[in-house]
C-alpha cells in the first residue's frame, strides 16, 4: 500500500509512506469571540465581552460587535489508517481535547463466519454511549445535538 497526503490539494512530501495518523491541531490559545468589525479579541465576562485593549469602542464609536470565531470549538481533526484492522477513523475533538468523536469504516476480514464477511461497516458516536466524547441528542436522522444545549443569548460588550 502507498499513500499520498494532500494539503490545500498539493502534495506534501511523508516521513513515511503510509503514514498511520494525520491530525491538524487548533492553537488553544486561540480566543473563542472577537468583534465582528474589527477582528479584536473580546473576553466573555458575566456581564458582556471584554475587548483585550480594553477599549469599548472600535471605528465611529461603535460598540465592538461580538461574534464566535469560527473553528475555535475544534480541538483537532485527524485521520487514522490501520492497515492490520482494514480501517479508516476520522476523529474530531470538540471537548476534552483528550478524546474525540470517531467514525471509523472497517471491513470484516473475508474468512469470518457468516454473510457480513468481507462487507465494509461503519461505526459512528451515538447517543448514550459508554465514555462518550460528549453526550449527544438527536435532532433528527443522522444529526445530534453536541453537548449541553445552551439558550441562545444577544451578545454585547461590556464598557
Ligand atoms: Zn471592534
Amino acid at each position: 500500500m502507498f499513500s499520498t497526503l494532500y494539503v490545500d490539494g498539493a502534495p506534501v512530501d511523508l516521513m513515511d509512506d503510509v503514514p498511520e495518523t494525520v491530525t491538524v491541531e487548533f492553537a488553544a490559545a486561540a480566543g473563542t469571540y472577537r468583534c465582528r468589525a474589527c477582528g479584536e479579541e473580546l473576553a466573555e465576562t458575566v456581564t458582556g465581552f471584554e475587548p483585550d485593549s480594553g477599549d469599548p469602542c472600535c471605528a465611529d464609536d461603535e460598540e465592538h460587535d461580538a461574534e464566535r470565531v469560527p473553528l475555535s470549538w475544534c480541538n483537532s481533526a485527524a485521520i487514522s489508517v490501520d492497515e492490520s484492522g482494514d480501517a479508516v477513523t476520522v476523529a474530531t475533538s470538540v471537548g476534552d481535547p483528550r478524546g474525540a468523536f470517531a467514525f471509523a469504516i472497517r471491513r470484516i476480514p473475508d474468512d469470518t463466519a457468516g454473510d457480513l464477511a468481507g462487507a465494509l461497516v461503519m461505526h459512528v458516536p451515538y447517543p448514550m454511549q459508554p465514555s462518550p466524547h460528549m453526550p449527544l441528542t438527536p435532532l433528527h436522522d443522522g444529526t445530534y445535538l453536541v453537548g449541553a444545549h445552551q439558550v441562545v443569548r444577544r451578545m454585547g460588550v461590556a464598557a
